[in-house]
C-alpha cells in the first residue's frame, strides 16, 4: 500500500494536486472550494473514472463507488478536516458518514500460504454490501482523526485562492503543491512590493 501516485501524474491528467499519503487528502483536494463557483474534478463518470484508476493501485480491488457515494463521503472527510483546523466540533452527519463507510465492508485478517510460508493478508468484506475502497478511505480518516500526531501536520494551503488540505511531512511545506501555488503567491507578493515601492 506504499505505492501512490505522483503529484504531477495528478496534474498531468487534470486534477489540482494529489500524491498525498492518505487517499482520503487526495478525495478531499478534488474540490476547489476557495474559488467562485467550486469546481468538482470529479463531478463527470469520466473524471471520477480517471482519478480512480490513478489511485487503484493502493485501494483494494472492486469497481468504481457510485459517484453520489464518493462525494458524500469526500463531504464527511472535508468536514471532520476541517473541524480540527478551525477548532470546531465535528457535526454528527459527518461521524455518521465516515463511520457507515468503514462499516460498510469490514476487513479480517487471514493467513495465506505463499512459497516463503505463511503470511498474514487483510481481506475486505463488500459482501456486507459497501465499496472496500470507499471502506478504506474511512479508516485513514478515522485513524487520522484520533491521531494527535498526524492532525498536527493537517494544513491548508497558504494561498488564500487555493482549498487543497495535505499533511505536512516536514514543518515547512505551506503550500500544497510549491511550484504550482507557492511560486503564484511569491509572485504576487512581489508585485505587491515593487507596485507600492
Ligand atoms: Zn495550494
Amino acid at each position: 500500500m506504499s505505492m501512490q501516485p505522483t503529484a504531477g501524474e495528478l496534474i498531468a491528467d487534470g486534477f489540482a494536486m494529489g500524491g498525498e499519503r492518505l487517499v482520503a487528502l487526495d478525495l478531499v483536494d478534488t474540490e476547489l472550494l476557495a474559488v467562485d463557483p467550486p469546481v468538482d474534478l470529479i463531478g463527470t463518470p469520466e473524471q471520477l473514472a480517471r482519478w480512480w484508476a490513478l489511485q487503484q493501485v493502493r485501494l483494494p480491488a472492486g469497481p468504481v463507488p457510485d459517484g453520489t457515494a464518493v462525494r458524500r463521503l469526500r463531504t464527511a472527510v472535508r468536514e471532520l478536516l476541517g473541524s480540527h483546523l478551525e477548532g470546531r466540533e465535528p457535526s454528527a452527519t459527518s461521524v455518521d458518514d465516515v463511520n457507515a463507510a468503514a462499516a460498510g465492508a469490514p476487513q479480517s485478517l487471514r493467513l495465506a500460504a505463499t512459497t516463503d510460508g505463511l503470511r498474514v493478508a487483510t481481506r475486505w468484506h463488500p459482501e456486507y454490501g459497501g465499496n472496500a475502497a470507499l471502506a478504506m478511505i474511512a479508516r485513514e480518516t478515522i485513524e487520522l482523526m484520533a491521531d494527535a500526531a498526524g492532525l498536527s501536520r493537517l494544513r491548508r494551503c497558504a494561498n488564500p485562492n487555493c482549498s487543497m488540505l495535505f499533511l505536512a511531512e516536514h514543518k515547512r511545506r505551506q503550500w500544497c503543491v510549491g511550484s504550482v501555488c507557492g511560486n503564484r503567491t511569491r509572485v504576487a507578493r512581489h508585485y505587491e512590493k515593487t507596485r507600492r515601492s
